[in-house]
């Protein structure tokens, strides 16, 4: 007979199961930035669906109209929530990306700036939408897409990601500028 190990995560310590499963990186992609790698988690099928079922779980009855995904892994974790909500799902690209007409949103990195993009139609005024990324540092990718949305005259509902890297002030910034915030689990450092 074979044995068949299961394993699951004690109930209530969910964020600690997935955190454990992130991989970090040393200096990635530049010399002491700590790189919080979320493809393990997306690897595995099992992170994957505990990884899901947070988000399902908790927005299910939000009453929101759609997701959108911040440009790239938000992609993957956005879709998948959306498609499991029975929603439609927008992306917020990097510049140049977007094929049709666009609205755009300039932010300030550590080192110069970076522009985000949104389709013109992708909500309609007064849609709930919730944002999701995989990583909250300094909050501004998160902000400019929370802008673009409500420049279409959506509301952002809240904004989630898998990871907040608190120390970067990111998430308090959100938070004071009045977006409700979601993490699954905290870094320290960078
Ligand atoms: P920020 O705009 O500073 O909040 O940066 C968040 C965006 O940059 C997210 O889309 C992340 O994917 C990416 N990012 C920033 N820092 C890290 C990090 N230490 N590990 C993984 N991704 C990061």
């Amino acid at each position: 007979m074979t044995d068949i190990k299961i394993d699951s995560p004690e109930l209530g310590d969910v964020s600690s199961y997935l955190r454990d499963r992130i991989r970090t990186v040393p200096d990635w992609p530049l010399p002491g930035v700590q790189f919080r790698d979320i493809t393990p988690l997306l690897q595995d099928p099992k992170t994957l669906r505990v990884l899901v079922d947070v988000f399902v779980h908790r927005y299910m009855d939000a009453r929101l109209d759609l997701v959108a995904g911040i440009d790239a892994r938000g992609f993957i974790l956005g879709a998948i929530v959306a498609y499991e909500l029975n929603l439609g799902f927008v992306p917020i690209r990097k510049k140049g990306k977007l094929p049709y007409q666009t609205v755009a949103e300039e932010y300030e990195l550590e080192y110069g700036s970076a522009t985000v993009e949104i389709h013109a139609d992708a909500c309609k005024r007064g849609d709930r939408v919730l944002l999701i990324d995989d990583l909250i540092a300094t909050g501004g990718t998160m902000m400019a897409g929370r802008k673009l949305l409500e420049r279409l005259g959506g509301v952002v509902v809240e904004g989630a990601a898998i990871v907040d890297l608190p120390e970067l002030g990111g998430s308090r910034l959100l938070r004071d500028a009045g977006l409700p915030l979601f993490t699954v689990c905290g870094f320290d450092g960078h």
